[in-house]
């Protein structure tokens, strides 16, 4: 079980066959992720980066190509995998700890000591005092990591991270990227982000993939260097390496801006 790669795509593309003709949403993707490393998909609107995060979760399987998880080829979902989305999906008539048992009552593996681990991560992300609250009750950072909390007591070794931020106020984000970073090197878990925000993937990264759109391709890979990746999101935004590594995603993805 003890695999290198956490996941490894192979020529993987996908198309979705629709009214007006045949879409590439991703053509010809290549990559591999070392277990424990966090990588970013970065690039614009439409060039597949969620059909990529659906392909390796296993709800649909790749047009051609190859995908595995951990060396075993990916035919359906697992409970290895984790994926959060943008939009929190708490359920609104259950109360913050009914919530986080959700994953665990869904897969059967909600016993003593898997509830404990979940009330752990619950006080881990300071929650603890809300567990009785409702959704509604909480402001959407708190909702995120309620929802991290849920994706994460199914112990998924690998996570899927969909805009997990961009719904958040600028500083509820910053301060969830070092939470969310720290949990994951913590309990380390291997992890694929997708994102809007450069800075974010910089801060967040060990490598980042830039994509380009029609079809879906991976058109640059840029390495974030120890002296960035090792510092929480937070630290690296201050250190000088961080701007040449911001303006060279952004130069990346400057050239489909007009497109
Ligand atoms: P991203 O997450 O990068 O914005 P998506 O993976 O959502 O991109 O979409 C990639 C392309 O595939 C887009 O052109 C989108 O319109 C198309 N697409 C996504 N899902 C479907 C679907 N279920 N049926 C048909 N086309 C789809
Ligand atoms: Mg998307």
């Amino acid at each position: 079980m003890t695999h290198a790669l956490a996941i490894e795509l192979k020529d993987v593309s996908k198309k979705y066959i629709t009214k007006t003709g045949i879409n590439y949403a991703v053509d010809n993707v290549n990559l591999t992720v070392e277990a424990g490393a966090f990588i970013s998909l970065v690039g614009p609107s439409g060039c597949g980066k969620t059909t990529l995060l659906s392909l390796i979760a296993g709800l649909f399987p790749p047009s051609g190509g190859e995908i595995r998880i951990f060396g075993q080829k990916v035919e359906g979902p697992t409970s290895q995998v984790g994926y959060m989305l943008q939009q929190d999906y708490l359920l609104p008539w259950r109360n913050i700890y009914q919530n986080i048992l959700l994953g665990l009552e869904i897969t059967h593996t909600l016993n003593r000591e898997t509830e404990e681990h979940a009330l752990y991560l619950l006080e881990e992300m300071g929650l603890i005092d809300y567990r009785l609250h409702y959704p509604h009750q909480l402001s959407g950072g708190m909702r995120q990591r309620v929802a991290l909390v849920r994706t994460l007591a199914t112990e998924p070794d690998i996570l899927l991270l969909d805009e997990p931020f961009s719904a958040l106020d600028y500083q509820t984000k910053l301060r969830l990227e070092d939470l969310v970073s720290s949990t994951l090197k913590k309990h380390a878990k291997t992890a694929v982000l997708v994102t809007h925000d450069l800075s974010e993937a910089v801060a967040m990264s060990d490598r980042v993939y830039v994509f380009s759109r029609n079809p879906g391709r991976i058109n640059t890979v840029i390495e974030i260097p120890p002296v960035i990746s090792e510092k929480t999101p937070l630290a690296s935004r201050n250190i000088p390496e961080f701007q040449t590594y911001f303006q060279r995603l952004w130069e990346e993805l400057d050239v489909y801006e007009d497109r």
